[in-house]
C-alpha cells in the first residue's frame, strides 16, 4: 500500500451480528474528507430507507479527519454519525466529542470505525493498534461511565482512550451520550450503542500520522496560528475586561484571563492566570478561565486547572475539586464545559440554595448535576430536559399523567427548597427509565406528543423550542437575524454550527465585522448590528451558506468548530483579519496535496448537500420547506406590540423568512420551491449516485 499522508489510510468495519472485524481503504471516501463526510456517505449508502434508530439495520460511524493527530491545533474531535433517535423521523444526526479518542484512533491506524449489526451479549471493542477484538463486557454492563472507563483503562493502559455509554445508553434512552475521557461527550447517540449491546470502544495507538511537509513547515504554520490568529474559546478575540494590550474588550468574551483571577485549587497552591495577551504563546492556556465564566465567581476557589482536548491550546474544560461533593456520594472531582454545567441549573428551575457561602448555589447544582449526568450518560438536548421538567410540573400536567404513587415518590420538596439533592433522584429516574417521568429522556417532540403539552409549549418564547421536530434554539434568530435562523433550520437536531456566532460574538465592533463580512460575501449588508435586523437580502443567504459549509468542513477535517475558522484575529496590526485559508494550508502541508479554501469549501458543500439528501430520504418527502425547515411561532409572534425589524428585537417576520429560505435554497442550488437538492446540483457535486438512489425512491424534486 502506498504511504498515506494525513489520513491513516484505512477504516475498521465491525459487524456485531457476525462478530467479524475487517478493514477497508479510506481512499473511496476521499471526496468526503473524513469525519462527518465519511459518516453521511456510509449512512446514505448502507442504511436502507425506513430504518429506525434502534433497528439492527442502523449503523453508527465514528470518524476522524486527515488533520487529526497531525499536531494541527484543535484537531482532535470525533464525529459520530447515525440516525438520531430523538428526531421524530429518526433522521440522520451528528454528535461530536473532543478528548483524546480521535488522536488515539489515528495513532492506531484508522480514520473511522463503522459499527453495524447487533451483538447478542454485552461486548466492548478493543483496538490496540492492529489487534482489534470484541471483548466480553458483562462485568461493566450496568455500570456508569466512570467505573467502566476505569475498568477498561486498567486493561488497556493509561495511554488509551475509552469511549463508553452509561446506564442511559444501555437502556436506550433517546437523550443519552457517548463519552470519552470521563467528560468529553457526544450527545444523542448513546442509545444506538446500547441497542447494539456495545458498551464501549477502547483505543490505543502508538504510530505517527505521516506528514508530507518538509522541514519545519508544519511548525511554522502552527506558530503563525498561535501567534497571529487564534483567540480564546468560541474564537473571542478581545478580552472580557479592558487590558493594556487590547484596543477593545467585551464582557461576553471568554478571554477571561486577568490580573487577580486564579485557579484556586491548583496542585501546589493557587495559580494566577494574569493577563494572557495576544501573541504571548506561552500563556495561551490561561486565556479561557471558563469556570468563572460558566459558574460564577465562587468557582474560582475550586478550580484545579483548565483542561481540554488533545492538540488544543485553548483549554475550555473547567476541572474542579469540590470536597463537599462527597457528601452527595460523588467524587470531589468534576470536569465539564458550557451545557454540561448549565443543564442541571435548568433542571433546578426553582433556583439553587447556597451551600457553603453566599452565591455558590448555582455552582454546586452545576457540579452535582454534571457529575451525575456524565456518569449515567444522560444528554440534556441543549437544556430542554430541564425545560420539559419545568413545563410538566408547573402546568400541572405531571399530576395528571404520572401515577399518583409515582408522583408522590418524587422529592418535589427538594426542588422547591432549591436543594441540589433533587438531581440525584432525577437523573437516576431518567437513566434507568424509572416510571412515567423517565419519558422526559425521549426528547421534546416525543414528550410533547405523549403528554399533550399543547400549543403554548411550542409557541411560547419562554420554552425556547426552535423546531417542531423537537430541538431548541441554539444561536438562532438572536445571531444576525435570518442568518442564524437559517442555520438553525437545516439540521435534524439543534444546529452545531459555531462559525457565525464566533464572528458575531468575537467582541469586535460591528464596523469591523461588517468589513470582514463584505470580504466574505461581497457586501457589508450580510450582517446587521445585534438586535437591529433588516429585511432579508442575498448577502445574508450567502453568509448562512458560508457558515454552514465551514461547519461541515470542520466536522469533516475534524477541527473544533468552537475555534475554527480563523475569521478574525486578536491583532490590531492585522486590522483584526484572520485567515480563512488556514485549513487549506494545513491540509496542503499535512497531505502533500494542493488544497485551496475553494476546493475545501466545495467538498464541504458536497457533504452538506449529502446531509440534505439523507434528510429527504429519512423523512421520505421532498417538501423540506414545509416539513423540515419550519420554525415555532414565537419567533414571529414574540413582542406582540413590536414589529419585526424594529431596533431592540430579534423578532422575525413570516414572509421575510420564506424569502430567506428561497434565497438560501437558490444559493445551495436546491429546488427553490421545496428546498430539496436537484439532480443537477447533486451531479455538479459528484453525487450522481445519490441522485439515482433518490430518483428510485421518487424523492427528486419535479
Ligand atoms: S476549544 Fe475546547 S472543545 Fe474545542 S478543541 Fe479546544 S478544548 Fe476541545
Amino acid at each position: 500500500m502506498n504511504k498515506s499522508y494525513g489520513w491513516a489510510g484505512k477504516l475498521l468495519r465491525v459487524n456485531l451480528t457476525a462478530g467479524k472485524i475487517t478493514t477497508e481503504p479510506t481512499s473511496k471516501y476521499k471526496d468526503f474528507i473524513g469525519g462527518m463526510g465519511i459518516g453521511y456517505k456510509v449512512i446514505f449508502d448502507e442504511v436502507p430507507a425506513g430504518t429506525k434508530a434502534f433497528d439492527e439495520a442502523n449503523k453508527i460511524v465514528f470518524a476522524v479527519g486527515p488533520l487529526t493527530g497531525s499536531g494541527a491545533p484543535s484537531s482532535s474531535r470525533t464525529n459520530i454519525t447515525s440516525l438520531f433517535p430523538s428526531n421524530p423521523y429518526n433522521a440522520v444526526g451528528d454528535s461530536h466529542m473532543g478528548g483524546n479518542f480521535a488522536a488515539q484512533l489515528k495513532y492506531a491506524g484508522y480514520d473511522a470505525i463503522i459499527i453495524e449489526g447487533k451483538s447478542n451479549r454485552p461486548v466492548w471493542l478493543k483496538i490496540d493498534n492492529d489487534k482489534v477484538t470484541l471483548e466480553d463486557a458483562s462485568k461493566v454492563w450496568g455500570k456508569g461511565i466512570k467505573d467502566t472507563t476505569a475498568q477498561l483503562a486498567s486493561v488497556m493502559g493509561k495511554d488509551s482512550s475509552i469511549a463508553a455509554i452509561g446506564q442511559a445508553g444501555e437502556n436506550m434512552v433517546n437523550l443519552s451520550v457517548i463519552m470519552n475521557g470521563l467528560s468529553h461527550s457526544a450527545g444523542g447517540h448513546g442509545g444506538i450503542l446500547g441497542s447494539k449491546m456495545l458498551k464501549a470502544i477502547g483505543v490505543r495507538g502508538n504510530r505517527a500520522v505521516n506528514i508530507a511537509g518538509k522541514g519545519r513547515e508544519l511548525l511554522k504554520l502552527n506558530n503563525y496560528m498561535m501567534k497571529d490568529l487564534i483567540g480564546a474559546n468560541n474564537q473571542h478575540v478581545v478580552p472580557s475586561t479592558p487590558q493594556p494590550w487590547a484596543e477593545f474588550s467585551h464582557k461576553g468574551s471568554r478571554w477571561t484571563a486577568r490580573e487577580g483571577l486564579t485557579w484556586g485549587a491548583a496542585e501546589g497552591g493557587p495559580i494566577e492566570t494574569g493577563i494572557a495577551a495576544a501573541g504571548d504563546v506561552n500563556r495561551v492556556g490561561y486565556r479561557t478561565m471558563k469556570a468563572t465564566f460558566d459558574l460564577g465567581p465562587s468557582a474560582e476557589k475550586y478550580t484545579v486547572r483548565m483542561g481540554g482536548c488533545q492538540s488544543c491550546p485553548i483549554r475550555c474544560m473547567s476541572q474542579l475539586r469540590i470536597p463537599k461533593l462527597e457528601e452527595y456520594g460523588l467524587s470531589p472531582y468534576v470536569a465539564n464545559s458550557c451545557m454540561g454545567y448549565f443543564s442541571p441549573q435548568r433542571v433546578m428551575f426553582k433556583g439553587n440554595k447556597d451551600i457553603e457561602e453566599k452565591g455558590d448555589g448555582k455552582m454546586f447544582a452545576a457540579a452535582i448535576g454534571a457529575s451525575l449526568a456524565d456518569d449515567y450518560g444522560v444528554w440534556c438536548n441543549y437544556g430542554l430536559l430541564g425545560t420539559d421538567l419545568k413545563h410538566g410540573y408547573e402546568s400541572g400536567i405531571f399530576k395528571k399523567v404520572l401515577p399518583a404513587d409515582e408522583y408522590n415518590s418524587i422529592p418535589w420538596n427538594l426542588l422547591e427548597e432549591k436543594d441540589p439533592a433533587f438531581l440525584i433522584d432525577f437523573y437516576r429516574r431518567i437513566a434507568f427509565k424509572e416510571g412515567e417521568l423517565a419519558h422526559l429522556g425521549d426528547g421534546a417532540y416525543w414528550v410533547a406528543k405523549r403528554w399533550d403539552f399543547g400549543d403554548d409549549y411550542w409557541n411560547n418564547v419562554k420554552y425556547g423550542l426552535w423546531s417542531k421536530l423537537g430541538f431548541p434554539k441554539h444561536h438562532s434568530n438572536e445571531t444576525n437575524g435570518q442568518v442564524g435562523s437559517l442555520i438553525s433550520c437545516m439540521f435534524n437536531r439543534d444546529a452545531q454550527s459555531h462559525t457565525l456566532v464566533n464572528l458575531v460574538g468575537s467582541g469586535l465592533p460591528i464596523e469591523i465585522q461588517k468589513e470582514v463580512v463584505a470580504e466574505i460575501v461581497g457586501s457589508p449588508d450580510g450582517i446587521d448590528p445585534q438586535l437591529n435586523y433588516t429585511p432579508m437580502n442575498e448577502y445574508k443567504a450567502r453568509l448562512a451558506k458560508w457558515a454552514i459549509i465551514k461547519n461541515c468542513l470542520h466536522d469533516s477535517l475534524t477541527l473544533c468548530n468552537w475555534m475554527w475558522p480563523m475569521t478574525v484575529s486578536p491583532h490590531k496590526s492585522r486590522n483584526y483579519r484572520g485567515d480563512l485559508a488556514l485549513e487549506s494550508k494545513f491540509m496542503t502541508v499535512v497531505t502533500g496535496e494542493n488544497y485551496t479554501e475553494q476546493s475545501l469549501d466545495l467538498a464541504a458543500e458536497r457533504i452538506f448537500t449529502l446531509h440534505r439528501a439523507l434528510t429527504v430520504k429519512n423523512m421520505n418527502t421532498v417538501d423540506m420547506r414545509n416539513e423540515h425547515d419550519g420554525m415555532t411561532d414565537w419567533v414571529f409572534d414574540k413582542d406582540p406590540d413590536i414589529k419585526a425589524f424594529t431596533p431592540g428585537t430579534d423578532k422575525m417576520d413570516r414572509e421575510d423568512m420564506q424569502v430567506a429560505l428561497t434565497m438560501f435554497y437558490k444559493e445551495m442550488g436546491w429546488d427553490e420551491k421545496t428546498g430539496a437538492p436537484t439532480r443537477a446540483t447533486l451531479e455538479r457535486l459528484g453525487l450522481g449516485d445519490v441522485a439515482n438512489q433518490l430518483a428510485k425512491l421518487n424523492l427528486l424534486p419535479a
